[in-house]
């Protein structure tokens, strides 16, 4: 089982979201500092299209249907452990 909520994307390798061609994206320099900022994240990267000049961000993290399961998992797991302990503790401090 995967508990993974955040895979991470491989945008070297997938499509150019302008011209549509494949493996034409490479990394981009940063140009200014919201483009720093946003390096500095750890989130995004800067990519550039070799075809068609087409420049942008691509997020390195993305979400898919393992995550939701995985948030779900995760949720009725913290649910059930705190079920658990107030069942616990109702018991030996019931009668305060
Ligand atoms: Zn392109």
């Amino acid at each position: 089982m995967q508990l993974k909520i955040f895979f991470k994307t491989f945008p070297e390798t997938s499509k150019c979201l302008s011209c549509g061609k494949l493996g034409t994206i490479r990394r981009s320099r940063t140009k200014n500092i919201w483009e720093a900022a946003l390096k500095a994240t750890k989130t995004a990267n800067l990519y550039k299209c070799r075809e068609c000049g087409w420049r942008g961000i691509r997020k390195k993290y993305t979400v898919n249907k393992y995550s939701l399961i995985t948030v779900v998992f995760y949720t009725l797991l913290i649910v059930s452990v705190a079920y658990v302990i107030r069942q616990v503790l109702m018991k030996n401090f019931g009668s305060l």
